[in-house]
């Protein structure tokens, strides 16, 4: 069952400078609860790709439906910078987002605590940002996300900040995390052993815009 399908997906940046094409004819299908990744080389448009789907960035042509979903999904957005607060808390910071939403019942925050002690970050929930490990701090933006319950996580280059070794680390701690929340994810990123590693499903887009080369499935079996 399809959770996303997109078609024809194309977009095309105008600038003063004349016209970027990023994407063209896109189709692919996301299936719920999978966690695929987008892989291709640089300027071959996934983060606009992601921007899209998103709704950062206005659709231009093509469609992305949810065919299953009477409204459009919660989408929950992790990027290569944590994008943390640093005159905030961690705990203060993973609850900013239900602060700014209205949402911070007793439920809610109630779930933020699960979350951190089920993740393990709870002992630094009043440390600051700069106390904290790049891949602790990566830990920290995911869990500020999923603090939010969203029904599907775009993650854009997320460990390609961190250095080697923390990013091998890192990358399948956050995609355990993951696969236990049970959200639909799409990863992209430039790194095939990362997305081999971590995802179950690899598309890869092509050098020349939007030229989706070809389709590996890869099956975990029961891990
Ligand atoms: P990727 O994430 O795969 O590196 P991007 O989606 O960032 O690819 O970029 C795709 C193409 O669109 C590139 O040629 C890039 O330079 C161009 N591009 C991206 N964002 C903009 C923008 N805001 N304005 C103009 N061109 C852009
Ligand atoms: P990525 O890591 O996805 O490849 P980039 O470093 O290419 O991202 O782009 C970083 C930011 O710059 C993005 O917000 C993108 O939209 C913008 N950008 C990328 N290429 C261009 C471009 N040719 N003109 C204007 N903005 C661009």
């Amino acid at each position: 069952n399809a959770f996303l399908s997109v078609r024809g997906l194309s977009h095309t940046y105008h600038t003063k400078n004349g016209e970027t094409p990023a994407l063209k004819d896109i189709h692919f299908d996301l299936f719920t609860g999978e966690f695929a990744a987008i892989i291709g080389p640089s300027g071959c448009g996934k983060s606009t790709l992601l921007e899209l789907i998103a709704g950062l960035i206005p659709l231009q042509k093509g469609s992305l439906r949810y065919p299953f979903l009477n409204q459009p999904p919660s989408i929950g957005y992790m990027l290569q910078k944590d994008h943390l607060l640093e005159y905030r808390t961690i705990y203060k910071n993973i609850i900013l987002g239900l602060e700014i939403q209205h949402r911070l019942t007793e439920k809610n925050l109630e779930y933020v605590q699960k979350l951190m002690r089920q993740y393990d970050i709870a002992d630094f929930a009043d440390s600051y940002p700069r106390e904290l490990s790049g891949g602790m701090r990566q830990r920290a933006a995911l869990i500020r996300t999923l603090a939010l319950k969203p029904d599907f996580l775009l993650l854009d280059e997320p460990f390609s900040a961190l250095d080697y070794q923390t990013r091998l680390d890192v990358s399948d701690d956050i995609a355990k995390i993951i696969r236990q929340s049970g959200v639909t994810t799409l990863l992209v990123t430039h790194d095939l052993s990362e997305a081999i590693s971590i995802s179950d499903r690899i598309i890869v887009l092509g050098k020349r815009p939007g030229h989706i080369r070809s389709i590996i499935t890869i099956d975990f079996g029961s891990e």
